[in-house]
């Protein structure tokens, strides 16, 4: 009774901590600029299946990718056998399902055994690869402080937790054979393998090793729940809904503004007077996290922080101060900080600081060249370049804050409408013979 009063309250306790932040994090999301996206729905669930669950994108590196789908595929498997283990919890049973399934519980388990050494090993690799092969993307200042530490952790988290599942299993084999009360699983392979190691042990010596494997296993995993709520490791659910609302559009398609748009038409005379520009067109651009899309937001919340963003990013690679990686991470850092003041009864947005300024700077992102092969390195169809350019039409339109150079090319494409310092009726010269 008092092994499953512990456990009831454990649970509330975990679900508590985790119902608390998952609203936090939908607060901050809330901060952005509402905007409906619901078009093409198939094409959206598409995305869903192909990339998010399919993991499409990430195929492209096949190493890296069958390693991960190792780990992603045992989170997902093995996660069901928590649910025996909440029941076993809260009624006070041992392995309520091994009776009820017979055989095909000792294959579930030899399954679940299979899944837990695969994710080992994967975690084993992937901690080498981030911290002994040196790989670029994971030795860059972007993950400084806890980011790198977060990578790392959780890959010890899952290799400790995936260790305690064999001992429990190893001890639960031998306690099998001298107490009634440990039902029979039938042969489990993997955990044999560590049976020798507790053989000599005592029979109560024994319930405790597998006691403490099991209370182990299960806290961890609850602790995990809460954990994730705090790291990179939210692209374990939040990638599913990131890749729904992805954008559709072509990669080149460029937003525009509506007022803004209305009123070149208008100068222009391709109104007929029937258009007209909204009443208040509000703030151009993008200074602070408020200032984006939700999905923007939602999108920063996603982010695996793999840095093939920023790989594969051509100023970052020529040396300009530019990682689309930190762009993602810098706004979900913003929201981070403007809920956690609202929280506390803070400021909040008015809190002095901005997130073009004091998190993103301008020579960042003027080193953008809107190539979008960020968007196209993303496994999880996050867009850096849209939050970029946001904030990039602040600087030019709200600040008049544009490098010199371009000045002249905005003002030729005003008086010229094209880039280039010469007549319009001359545009196509070029196409003479
Ligand atoms: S769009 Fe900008 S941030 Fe993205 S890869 Fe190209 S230059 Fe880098
Ligand atoms: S934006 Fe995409 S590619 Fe870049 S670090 Fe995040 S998940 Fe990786």
């Amino acid at each position: 009774m008092v092994q499953q009063l512990a456990f009831a309250t454990t649970l509330l306790a975990a679900a508590y901590f985790v119902r608390r932040r998952v609203l936090r994090i939908r607060a901050n999301i809330r901060l952005g600029k509402a905007q409906t996206v619901g078009d093409n729905a198939a094409d959206r669930w598409k995305n869903v299946v192909l990339v998010a669950f399919g993991q499409q994108k990430m195929f492209k590196k096949w190493v890296p990718a069958f390693f991960h789908f190792l780990i992603y595929a045992g989170f997902l498997i093995i996660n069901l056998e928590v649910l025996e283990f909440v029941i076993d919890g809260l009624a006070g049973t041992h392995r309520i399902f091994a009776p009820m399934l017979g055989g095909f519980y000792t294959v579930l388990m030899n399954g679940f055994e299979f899944l837990a050494v695969a994710v080992l090993l994967a975690c084993v690799v992937f901690l080498v690869r981030r911290n002994v092969l040196g790989l670029a993307r994971f030795q860059s200042t972007d993950l400084n402080g806890w980011p790198r530490l977060d990578a790392n952790l959780i890959l010890v988290i899952e290799i400790v937790l995936m260790l305690a599942i064999l001992t429990m299993n190893a001890t639960d084999q031998l306690l099998q054979t001298r107490d009634s009360h440990y039902t029979p699983t039938g042969p489990l392979f993997f955990s044999s393998f560590l049976m020798p190691l507790f053989e000599s042990m005592g029979t109560s010596a024994l319930v405790g090793v597998e006691r403490f494997a099991w209370w182990f296993h299960i806290i961890g995993i609850l602790a995990f729940a809460v954990y994730v709520t705090y790291s990179k490791h939210l692209h374990i659910f939040l990638a599913f809904p990131n890749t729904y609302y992805a954008k559709l559009d072509p990669k080149g398609h460029i937003n525009n503004m509506p007022v803004v748009t209305n009123e070149v038409k208008s100068m222009l005379g391709l109104t007929n007077g029937a258009a007209s520009p909204p009443a208040e067109p509000g703030r151009f651009g993008a200074k602070d996290v408020n200032d984006l899309a939700w999905t923007n937001l939602m999108a920063a919340y996603s982010c695996t922080e793999c840095g093939r963003c920023t790989a594969e990013c051509p100023a970052h690679q020529t040396g300009k101060k530019l990682s689309p990686r930190k762009i993602m991470m810098d706004v979900r850092d913003r929201m981070e900080q403007v809920g956690e003041s609202v929280a506390k009864g803070g400021p909040g947005l008015n809190d002095g600081k901005t997130l073009l300024g004091d998190y993103i700077t301008k020579e960042e992102i003027n080193a953008c060249t809107s190539c979008n092969a960020c968007v196209e390195a993303c496994p999880v169809l996050i867009n850096p370049l849209e939050i970029i350019l946001e904030l990039r039409r602040y600087q030019a339109m709200e600040e008049s804050g544009a490098p010199a150079q371009w000045n002249s090319m905005f003002q030729n494409i005003e008086t010229s409408f094209a880039p280039w310092k010469f007549p319009a009726s001359d545009r196509f010269n070029w196409a003479k013979p």
